[in-house]
């Protein structure tokens, strides 16, 4: 009976600190369009703001009724170049919290309150529009060079507000992804033949459809998503390659033809050929099914060949690649794959994935997989396309008699050919192999 009472008095207690309203955190996600800061709240936000744009510093200022602030915004660590400073301001009455954002423009600002779900709890979201995070573009050289890099879209998978999936350490998917797909975009970059465009390269959330919209604006002739499994036993392990599946395919092209903007950005060239021809829907259709089926053994082939580099350091979960319908996949105009890099919800692989050693084996699995499909597959006028030397990066384990004997050449071809004065290798190098 002591129990319950005392159990209905803190019941009581909880409930009485939640009316009352606290700030409990506040986050700060810096994106290449917005910078989006997230205040978390006891209870429902009972809040009003208002601008002052007069001059600069530019400010936003939001009232959090009957709320009390238990964070130190003086902490805040970020870099927006959006948002200069988070601070309080006093407040019009005792029982607000007054804050106040000192923008670098006079821009509008969305402010929105979102419902606990069940990673997070009351939040009042404020989305600052606006380049907040410099863009990393790639270098165009296609117009000096005669022959052109081949383009490699990596999407690491989730990202700010989305964790992704958690593993029973605490890791979150987000924070595997990144740093395996950085990993990634240096192996490809340092290759004279290739150059990586990172859909993200910090840690703030693109939304699905944006993911490869960005890899068709920069002419991406791959696209790779990046991301881990998790399940809910802690027995699945290893890592399986999934590629758009036709039936996703089919409602998609459906949609596709509705839209007849969206349609001629996705069909490139052949949108002149269709304009030429007054829309012709069915030329419209049948360009379009080409181009899916194509993608789509493009990204079975691709599949295919990263399943057998990462064979070679992480064990499988499917040794086939899938077929699925994933959102982040549907670019029918490139060859797509979704590599699920391991379960994070087993606990050693949750370890492994977190190791930048593993990490960087599995960057450079991918980055040899992806070289060999394009030289395998060459596109016209692309410097792979006419590389006759095959190049590979050495991973742990690597020793000169074990790549020797994997190309089918010998120590010393591949040491003349490198300018090797011993059989010491290091992990990342990478070696060019001759032809034997
Ligand atoms: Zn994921």
């Amino acid at each position: 009976m002591k129990k319950i009472a005392l159990l209905i008095i803190l019941l009581g207690w909880s409930a009485l600190a939640h009316a009352s309203g606290s700030l409990d955190s506040v986050r700060v996600w810096p994106a290449p369009d917005k910078t989006r800061v997230v205040f978390d709240l006891a209870a429902a936000p009972k809040h009003s703001y208002f601008t002052l744009y007069d001059g600069q510093p530019y400010r936003l200022v939001i009232d959090l009724a009957g709320t009390r602030n238990a964070t130190d915004l003086d902490a805040l660590d970020f870099e927006s170049m959006m948002v200069q400073r988070i601070r309080t301001s006093s407040a019009p009455n005792g029982s607000t919290t007054r804050i106040v954002l000192e923008l670098s423009e006079g821009v509008t600002p969305t402010v929105f309150p979102l419902p606990p779900n069940e990673r997070y709890g009351h939040r009042l979201v404020v989305d600052i529009p606006g380049q907040s995070v410099p863009e990393e573009r790639i270098t165009r050289t296609a117009d000096r060079l005669p022959e052109r890099k081949v383009i490699v879209a990596i999407d690491p998978g989730h990202g700010g507000e989305d964790p992704g999936s958690i593993g029973p350490a605490g890791t979150y998917e987000k924070n595997v992804t990144l740093p395996v797909a950085q990993r990634l975009a240096d192996a490809i970059n340092a290759d004279p033949g290739m150059q990586a465009v990172l859909v993200r390269s910090a840690d703030y959330g693109v939304p699905l459809n944006q993911r490869t919209r960005a890899a068709r604006r920069e002419r991406a002739d791959m696209f790779i998503s990046l991301h881990a499994d998790a399940f809910t036993t802690p027995q699945p392990h290893g890592a399986s390659v999934w590629v758009l599946s036709r039936r996703r395919a089919n409602t998609e092209l459906g949609r596709w033809l509705e839209n007849r903007e969206q349609h001629s950005e996705l069909l490139g060239g052949a949108a002149e050929i269709l304009t030429s021809n007054g829309g012709d829907p069915y030329l419209a259709r049948t360009l379009l099914d080409m181009s899916i089926d194509n993608s789509m053994s493009g990204g079975f082939d691709a599949a295919n060949i990263l399943l057998k580099e990462l064979e070679g350091i992480t064990r499988l979960h499917r040794r086939e690649p899938q077929a699925a319908s994933f959102a982040v996949l549907n670019s029918p105009d490139i060859p797509s794959v979704l590599v699920e890099l391991g379960f994070i919800s087993n606990p050693q692989e949750e370890q492994r994935l977190r190791s930048s050693g593993h990490q960087q084996r599995l960057a450079n699995a991918l980055y040899n997989g992806v070289r060999e499909y394009f030289v395998r597959h060459p596109l016209d006028g692309t410097i792979l396309a006419n590389t006759k030397v095959r190049k590979h990066t050495v991973s742990s384990g690597d020793s000169l008699s074990v790549i020797a004997q994997r190309y089918n050449t010998s120590v010393g071809a591949i040491q003349r050919h490198n300018e090797l004065n011993s059989t010491v290798l290091r992990v990342g190098q990478v070696l060019e192999i001759p032809s034997s």
